[in-house]
């Protein structure tokens, strides 16, 4: 860390300050200028209490940190890309995969329908939620348990790999049952006990952004299951709130090229949640596979009309095998194989 001093500050004052970067366990070089002194800490902030508190001190104008928070899923720590193996589909690297399925999983018919349309048109993992975050009370919960029971059949039926929302700790064994990945959702992307929980289960984690986390805040939950043991995680951009009303999310894809650079992890983006309207599904996926993103989350269903949940947004099976034959001529100009 940098600790600047402010300019005119007094040789008692300077000595304080190399004094209290000693004491909270770095090595001080002070570097005396003209007018200003910074001292320079040399030692491991990721390790050592941060020096933040020293803005305490009158003669401190600013502490700079110079390392970033998160270690584990930096490129730093490993430059090549991680690939993630859901149970044979390897995701990263040169391999772009295709989750889709309806937002709710409601029936067995919905269900069976979709995973055989979505499976003809390229998709390799089916997606459905069994436990749903909805922000009222009132609206469609999921099956549950129940819905979990349809995800395996349809498994079964079609050989697709399964992905599905954990909303709670209490959860994780029994999604994990079912699931080849657990969706972390964006309300849940800071309930660090639920990541623990993911992490320890040593399945691979799909980790959606939060709604108004900053590209930083994502990360270090990230760090959090990589720290706990599994290095199976999905970054997963779907949509920030901003002030724009057209669009129910701002999908940001230039937080997609920035995870991209700043980590070594696999990144997905969900454009059905990412921007709420069925009518612009098509172009964000070409827009997020253009800008690297190694998977595509997609809300797909029979008569999206009389869907339980997220009509708005969901695709039918037309558009969705458009949208993948659209997607064709960008993965062979990036060099990705779909897997
Ligand atoms: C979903 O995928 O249906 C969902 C609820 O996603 P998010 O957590 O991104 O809102
Ligand atoms: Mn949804």
């Amino acid at each position: 860390m940098i600790v600047i001093l402010k300019s005119g500050s007094s040789k008692e004052a300077i000595a304080e300050v190399i004094q209290e970067v000693e004491k909270l366990g770095y090595t001080p070089h002070p570097i005396f200028g003209e007018l200003q002194t910074v001292v320079a800490a040399i030692g491991d902030e990721r390790t050592h209490h941060t020096l933040e508190s020293l803005t305490v001190l009158p003669q401190v104008e600013r502490v700079l940190p110079v390392q970033k928070r998160f270690k584990l899923v930096s490129r730093e720590s490993r430059s090549a890309d991680t690939v993630v193996d859901v149970d044979g589909i390897k995701i990263g690297g040169s391999g772009f995969a295709i989750m889709a399925g309806p937002c709710s999983v409601e029936s067995e018919e919905q269900l069976i329908a979709t995973a055989k349309a979505v499976k003809a048109a390229g998709a390799t993992i089916l997606r459905g939620g069994a436990f749903k975050p909805r922000t009222s009370p009132y609206e469609f919960q999921g099956l549950g348990r129940e819905g979990l029971k349809l995800l395996a059949y349809a498994k079964q039926q079609t050989g697709l790999k399964i992905i599905t929302e954990v909303l709670s700790e209490r959860d994780v064994e029994t999604v994990a049952g079912t699931a080849d990945i657990l969706q972390i959702g964006a309300r849940n992307a800071q309930n660090f006990q639920l990541l623990i929980e993911c992490a320890r289960s040593r399945k691979p984690v799909l980790l959606k952004r939060g709604m108004s986390q900053r590209i930083e805040e994502w990360l270090l939950s990230a760090e959090y299951i990589l720290s706990n043991g599994n290095p199976n995680v999905l970054l997963c951009e779907r949509g920030i709130r901003t002030f724009e009303t057209y669009t129910r999310n701002t999908l940001d894809l230039g937080a997609v090229a920035i995870a991209k650079k700043e980590s070594h992890l696999p990144v997905v983006v969900d454009p059905s949640q990412g921007c709420g309207r069925a009518d612009l599904v098509k172009v964000l996926s070409r827009g997020a596979v253009a800008v690297g993103a190694d998977a595509l989350l997609i809300e797909v269903h029979p008569n999206p009309a009389e869907a339980l949940s997220d009509g708005q947004q969901q695709i039918d099976f037309n558009v969705f095998s458009q949208l993948v034959a659209e997607l064709e001529p960008i993965l062979t100009a990036t060099q990705r194989e779909r897997v």
